[in-house]
């Protein structure tokens, strides 16, 4: 997927997400102080404000509750892959993460579908994405 479009630039709160990602693990902010999870990850805890937040591994499982089937782009590199699906997922530990979808049928609503995350590898990082649970 080189060359696929803009890549995400990780920041001190986001590099362990993405140092994760790299080694294909799905990585939910939770804080240490009351295990408030969330997504995405954050410098304090939204709950107690605590700033001691770590990471759980999540299972990378969840459902479709939202879509949006993009079929045009600002940005040429995206216009390229124009159709594609992007969902939002209500993971098993609770939290939302938006994502593309691949490998369900085109035009399909998925809302409701169960999926499990994988990751495309790019020269520079590596994405989550979605697919069907089978
Ligand atoms: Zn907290």
């Amino acid at each position: 997927m080189t060359g696929a479009g803009p890549v995400p630039v990780a920041d001190s709160v986001s590099a362990e997400f993405w140092a994760g990602c790299r080694r294909h693990q799905l990585l939910i902010a939770r804080c240490i102080a009351c295990e408030h999870l969330e997504f995405p990850p954050v410098e304090r805890c939204t709950a107690c404000w605590s700033d001691r937040v770590g990471s759980l591994r999540s299972e990378g499982r969840g459902i479709v509750e939202a879509v949006a089937f993009i079929r045009s782009s600002v940005v040429p590199q995206f216009m390229e892959q124009c159709p594609y699906t992007v969902v939002l997922v209500r993971l098993v530990e609770g939290v939302r993460m938006v994502g593309r979808l691949h490998g369900a049928d085109a035009g399909e609503d998925p809302i409701g579908l169960a999926v499990r995350v994988d990751f495309v590898d790019t020269v520079d990082c590596s994405v989550p994405v979605w697919q069907p649970a089978g």
